[in-house]
């Protein structure tokens, strides 16, 4: 299967954007750490632990070419970095035994849509 690599230079684009919405949206009690690596199951992700408000954000290395849509850094970037955003909201409502799925699926769902806005 052909892939398509993700480069330094998209892979840098994509952590300057989520650092910029870190700034805007002043997120700065979150330690972030950044990583290039070969992701699992994303094209990029958000691995967080509220506890200690530290979060991994990672861009992954290779794109399959047959993928719905190959990498675009700075979709991803707002994509993982509203799971950043949320992710207070839902670790809190996971605690308070609401109903886990129907919060995830409600926060995938506000990332999504945010992904798709233009942020001046
Ligand atoms: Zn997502």
């Amino acid at each position: 299967m052909k892939q398509h690599r993700v480069t330094k230079a998209e892979y840098r684009v994509f952590c300057d954007e989520v650092r910029r919405l870190i700034d805007l949206f002043g997120l700065m009690d979150w330690s972030v750490r950044f990583e290039h690596c070969q992701t699992d199951n994303a094209e990029a992700q958000c691995d967080f632990c509220v506890e200690n408000n530290a979060a991994v954000i990672s861009a992954t290395v290779f794109v399959d070419e047959n993928a719905d849509q190959n990498f675009d850094p700075i979709c991803h970037a707002r994509h993982e970095f509203c799971h950043l955003w949320l992710a207070r909201l839902e670790w809190l409502a996971t605690c308070r035994y609401l109903s886990g799925e129907e919060i995830t699926e409600c926060v995938e769902r506000m990332c999504t849509q945010f992904e798709k806005r233009t942020i001046a």
